[in-house]
């Protein structure tokens, strides 16, 4: 086995790991060492295992593998950090390296899964036609426990609603359609086309649609990133805005220009198109209903660390004139990561359930959450601890 980073592919740079100056500050707001208690669980313990590869004393199989899978990279850490570390792009260059060094079985499986379904919107909806039917025979109940709380309620009629391909007047705003919102929640589709007629836009539906890439780059598979980034932009980049309504979706959109920075073809339309990018609860549109009562709010840490995003879902909820009540845990993530409640279903149930008990004590019936992945995990984890909270998307419930 042997040490340094794996050539040709890219690595967490010298530079970005010499911003960190290991104070340990970033400590307190780490989901992972919060539950260990371990510094290999923390942000400083994560980027001094990335310097002793960098330093060729450590090998990327391994023990550094196993800290870099357990990071949820919802980069708490980096919005907490008085030194500027950019741990977004450390924890994603590293997932790169620790990709590359799975065994060949291990990386035929992951990317089967990744590219090979997510990457495709044919196999998408043909997921989620399975899901439908497992669910609807109650077959799903037989599927592993990990499986079941990171799985969508999906249905054939859901999966079927018609979205309109244009609406409104104005300025062009494109929707991203994307892979999971597209199966399991295109009620949040037709809330976010609502608020773009009634803030005075064009919304557009764009024919075919697909995955942004977004769990691809997670899981560190920067091939099947880069494709679908590329797909995305052609199909986008003639819009005057581009809207999304997955927290996770919009995050990473905006990284594009950094995702094709070496790719002369793409980079300065990935560079554009990443700039049109707003996420839904941006938009600043009137409410279209009133909303009476106290309603929770679960900030996505790809709102809220990755895109500074908190505000406006507040501002959204009040303009309504909803109550708005924070859930009291600072923000803490609440351990969907994309697929990492697939994953490491140990760490994500622990902080799942901790979520759903944060919401359950604020007494408001309905919650606020602005990403799939976390809608999924809180609403499963909500029904385990026998809960009926609804789990709603802002605009949905403005809408
Ligand atoms: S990441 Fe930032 S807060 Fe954490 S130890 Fe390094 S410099 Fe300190
Ligand atoms: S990204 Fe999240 S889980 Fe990973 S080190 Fe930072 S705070 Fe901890």
């Amino acid at each position: 086995m042997s040490t340094g980073w794996k050539p040709g592919i890219p690595a967490p740079t010298r530079d970005d790991l010499n911003t960190c100056v290991q104070c340990g500050l970033c400590l307190p707001s780490c989901p992972t060492f919060r539950i260990t208690g371990l510094e290999t669980s923390s942000p400083r313990g994560r980027i001094a295992a990335m310097r002793a590869v960098q330093a060729g004393e450590a090998s990327v199989e391994g023990d550094f593998t196993r800290f870099t899978d357990e990071c949820l990279a919802c980069r708490a850490c980096e919005a907490a950090c008085p030194s500027s570390v950019p741990y977004g792009r450390l924890i994603e260059a590293a997932r790169i390296q620790t990709e590359a060094a799975r065994p060949a079985h291990d990386r035929a499986v992951r990317r089967a899964g990744i590219a090979g379904v997510m990457g495709h919107r044919r196999m998408v909806r043909l997921m989620g036609l399975g899901m439908a039917i497992t669910q609807a025979l109650r077959v799903d109940r037989l599927l592993p426990k990990r499986l079941r709380l990171a799985t969508p309620r999906v249905t054939v009629r859901g999966m079927r609603t018609p979205l309109p391909a244009s609406s409104g007047e104005g300025p062009t705003a494109m929707l991203l359609t994307g892979c999971v919102m597209d199966i399991a929640f295109r009620p949040v589709h037709q809330a976010t086309i609502d608020a773009l007629v009634r803030g005075g836009y064009r919304a557009v539906v764009p024919r075919g649609g697909g995955c942004c890439g977004a769990l691809a780059a997670h899981a560190g598979e920067l091939t099947s990133a880069r494709d679908l980034a590329r797909k995305r932009i052609a199909e986008l980049e003639q819009a005057e805005v581009i809207v999304v309504d997955s927290a996770g979706c919009s995050a990473h959109m905006r990284t594009y220009g950094h995702l094709l920075a070496d790719d002369p073809a793409w980079a300065h339309r990935a560079d554009a198109v990443a700039a049109k990018v707003r996420d839904a609860v941006e938009i600043n549109a009137p409410p279209g209903r009133p909303v009476e009562g106290r309603v929770a709010v679960h900030d996505a840490c790809h709102h809220l660390h990755a895109q500074g995003i908190g505000p406006e879902v507040r501002r959204t909820l009040r303009a309504a004139g909803a109550t708005c009540v924070d859930l009291g845990d600072g923000g803490r993530c609440c351990g969907a990561g994309g697929i990492y409640n697939v994953l490491e279903p140990a760490m994500a149930g622990e902080l799942g359930e901790q979520k759903a008990r944060a919401i359950i004590a604020t007494g408001a019936p309905v919650v606020a959450v602005a990403n799939p992945g976390c809608a999924i995990q809180i609403t499963n984890h909500l029904r385990a601890l026998g809960s009926d909270v609804e789990v709603r998307h802002p605009l949905e419930i403005v809408d």
